[in-house]
This record gives structure tokens, C-alpha cells and sequence, in this order.
């Protein structure tokens, strides 16, 4: 890690401006999952205990685009479900004093709440993305947000891969601009696997679509990752690409050749490419009852390949077996919908079972932490990563300019 982060600073007594991803799901006012907003508690009670004035910023879902989607639709739109209120009082419960709240994340009457901190106090900012400028990053709101602060720090890993006003272009405006406890460990993790990892190294992939996966699949075959398992919806492609009849499986056919070619450097790269053998397959997917396991190469064109089956399992498995790093981002099979989402838990065992015997794993990507979650196996992964699209572009090899704005050490 090679940028400044809050403890290289001195923040007594400052206005501390802190990203933070509390981008949680609301239902009803209720957060449904708080694990961000834990994430983010180490740098703020660091703040809070070095006697800095504490200012809090997150974005929370799309109001603005998905306002002008429900006014296209006529469908209604809750405004409810955008403002950050819920997440200040259960902050205040984590860090058991008082958070205050701003109706704004910038304007007059935000500026006067600030002024009006003591040292060690903490208040949270109204949604970001309330001000279309944020997605924007104009210059006038950057200049606004940075108005608040006298250091900025960054701990939302997960929007770093965009240059947004409160991610990169506040940077411009406010110095010094330092990362935050969460961030520090993102880029500590995320980078010794990608520019250092102990080997063997293991990379799982899978999720709906080879097209968003091909920058990290290169640059992990590149940077000769050991072995390169990939499952879900993504090996239909390559599947298809070798001739096989894949039924009504979810294909990117024009994607086909890039599978190949993938295949191709694989191999002269020594990387050991590993496909499902056998998978869960339906007739139609209503109802979803026809399920049953076969082998990938007696699938009929009437089937829809929905999970990796069980061989694939023990396939993979043994792949992990003495595995010394471990990345793994996207579902093996229709997660969402049980039974499919039994290959993805086989897996998050597996991965478990590995950082057990000696493995650091990093697992990222909303479905793969979800059945990380769900299994109760989350105390034993190494590190669970914030990011989903953060994490791909990080792997990827790609700069993230929420990182890149940052003071380097
Ligand atoms: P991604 O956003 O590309 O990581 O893909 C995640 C989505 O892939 C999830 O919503 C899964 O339901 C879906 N998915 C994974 N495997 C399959 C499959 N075999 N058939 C249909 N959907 C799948």
C-alpha cells in the first residue's frame, strides 16, 4: 500500500471529510444488512478517539435515475428509501454517543452545522447522489463538498472505481486527501494477491456474463494465476465455443471467440483452466421442478443449464486443496433462486475449508459474499471484500481514480 492513510495524518481538532459506503438495503426504514456500515466503524472511532470533527458522506442507491425511471413508468417512486436518516441512528447505536444529521450534503445550513462541531463529534451528510453533480463530479459541487472539510479521507472502496465529486474530484479542492482503516485493507489484501500472492494461486469465477469478466480473466491469466475455475451462466460461452450443445443456457454468442482466445492464452500462460464437467439442468424455468444433474456434454437443446452439479463440486474442491492464495468473485448457478444456489455454497465450504488449512482468501461480488453470509462462514474467509465492480477493475490491473487521487506515502 502505497498511499498515506488517516494515521499518517493529523486530524485533532480538524474537520475530517470521510467517504463511506453506507449504501445499505432499506425496507420500510428498517436497514435489512448493516454490514457496511460496520465496516466503516474503525475509522470513524479512530477519528472520534484522535479528537477530530467528523463529517460523514455516503451515496445510498440511485434516487435521481430511479425517480426518472418511475416517472417514465408511471409506477410510484419512495423517497424514503434515498435518505440516510435510519443509518445515522444506527450509527449512533454502534458508536454509542450521538450522531448528528444534515437534511443536505452541502448549501449554507450544512456549512453552519459543521462550524458548529466540537472535537470528537460526528455528523452524517444527506445522500450524495440526491445532487446529480456528484455522478457528474462538476467542479462546483466538488468545491462545495470540500468547503466542510480541512483533510479528506477515503474509506468506500467500493466506489473507487469511479471519479466522482465525493471519490476523486473533492480531492482537487481539499488537502490532505488519505485513505481510510477499510480502504487501507482493501488495497493491502487486493494488491498482494494481484502483484504478490503466495502460490498456489487460485482464481474462481462465475456470474452471468464473460463480457465483464475478460479484463480480469487476462490480466489473472498474465499474472499466471495457478489455476482459473470458472462457473456459473460464464462457461456456457465456452462451452458453446467448443461446440457444444448448450440448450437455452444463458450465451454471449458473440463472445465466443474471446472464449477461445481466452483459452489459448491460458494454455500457453500454463494456467490451468478448469470448466464444470456436469451441471443442474431444467426444461423449462417454470416449472423449475424437472431439475436434474448431467453431464455438460449431454445437454439437449431443450435444457437450461442452472448450477454447476455435483462432480464439478469435487472438482473444484480438489482444485482448492493447498491452494496458498484465493479470489473468487461471482455465483456458481442461479443463486438467487433455491436449489441453483447449492453449487455457490459448496463452493463458499470449500473456500472456507481451505483458508482453514493455510489459504488467504478474498471473496467479492454481492453473490458470492451473500452465500459467504448466508453459510455463516464470513469469520472464515481472510478478507471480504466491499467491492463488487471495485474489485473486478482493481484485479483487472486498472487504476482506480478514487485511489489514484489519494496522497502517496
Ligand atoms: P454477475 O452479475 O455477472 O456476477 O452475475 C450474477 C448473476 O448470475 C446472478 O444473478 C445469478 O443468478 C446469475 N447466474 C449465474 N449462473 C447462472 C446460470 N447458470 N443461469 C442463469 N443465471 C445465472
Amino acid at each position: 500500500m502505497n498511499k498515506k492513510t488517516i494515521k499518517d495524518i493529523d486530524i485533532k481538532g480538524k474537520r475530517v471529510f470521510i467517504r463511506v459506503d453506507f449504501n445499505v438495503p432499506i425496507k420500510n426504514g428498517a436497514i435489512t444488512d448493516d454490514t457496511r456500515i460496520r465496516g466503516a466503524l474503525p475509522t470513524i472511532r479512530y477519528a472520534i478517539d484522535e479528537g477530530a470533527r467528523v463529517i460523514l458522506a455516503s451515496h445510498l442507491g440511485r434516487p435521481l435515475k430511479d425517480k426518472k425511471k418511475a416517472e417514465e413508468k408511471g409506477t410510484p417512486y419512495d423517497p424514503a428509501k434515498y435518505r440516510l436518516k435510519p443509518v445515522a441512528e444506527k450509527l449512533a447505536e454502534y458508536l454509542g454517543k450521538a450522531v448528528g444529521f444534515a437534511d443536505d450534503c452541502v448549501g449554507a445550513e450544512v456549512e453552519a452545522e459543521v462550524a458548529g462541531l466540537a472535537d470528537g463529534d460526528v455528523l452524517l451528510l444527506e445522500n450524495l447522489r440526491l445532487h446529480a453533480d456528484e455522478e457528474k463530479n462538476g467542479e462546483d459541487f466538488c468545491r462545495q463538498l470540500a468547503a466542510l472539510a480541512d483533510v479528506y479521507v477515503n474509506d468506500a472502496f467500493g466506489t473507487a472505481h469511479r471519479a466522482h465529486a465525493s471519490t476523486e474530484g473533492i480531492t482537487k479542492f481539499v488537502q490532505p486527501a488519505v485513505a481510510g482503516l477499510l480502504m487501507e485493507k482493501e488495497l493491502n489484501f487486493l494488491g498482494k494477491a494481484l502483484n504478490d500472492p503466495e502460490r498456489p494461486f487460485v482464481a474462481i469465477l462465475g456470474g452471468a456474463k464473460v463480457s465483464d469478466k475478460i479484463p480480469v480473466i487476462e490480466s489473472l491469466i498474465e499474472r499466471k494465476v495457478d489455476k482459473l475455475l470458472i462457473g456459473g451462466a460464464m462457461a456456457y460461452t465456452f462451452f458453446k465455443a467448443n461446440g457444444y450443445t448448450v440448450g437455452k443456457s444463458l450465451v454471449e454468442d458473440e463472445m465466443m471467440p474471446k472464449a477461445l482466445e481466452i483459452e489459448e492464452k491460458a494454455k500457453a500462460a500454463g494456467v490451468e483452466l478448469i470448466l464444470p464437467t456436469d451441471h443442474q439442468v431444467v426444461d423449462s424455468y417454470d416449472p423449475l421442478h424437472s431439475r436434474k444433474t448431467i453431464p455438460v456434454e449431454f445437454t439437449n437443446t431443450g435444457l437450461i443449464g442452472l448450477d454447476i452439479g455435483t462432480e464439478t463440486i469435487e472438482i473444484f474442491k480438489r482444485a482448492l486443496e493447498g491452494a496458498k492464495t484465493i479470489v473468487w468473485n461471482g455465483p456458481m448457478g442461479m443463486f438467487e433462486e433455491k436449489p441453483f444456489d447449492e453449487g455457490t455454497v459448496a463452493i463458499a465450504r470449500a473456500v472456507a475449508d481451505a483458508t482453514d488449512a493455510g489459504a488467504v482468501s478474498i471473496v467479492g461480488g454481492g453473490d458470492s459474499v451473500a452465500a459467504v453470509n448466508q453459510s455463516g462462514l464470513d469469520d472464515k474467509i481472510s478478507h471480504i471484500s466491499t467491492g463488487g465492480g471495485a474489485t473486478l477493475e482493481f484485479l483487472a490491473g486498472d487504476v482506480l481514480p478514487g485511489v489514484a487521487a489519494l496522497n502517496d506515502k
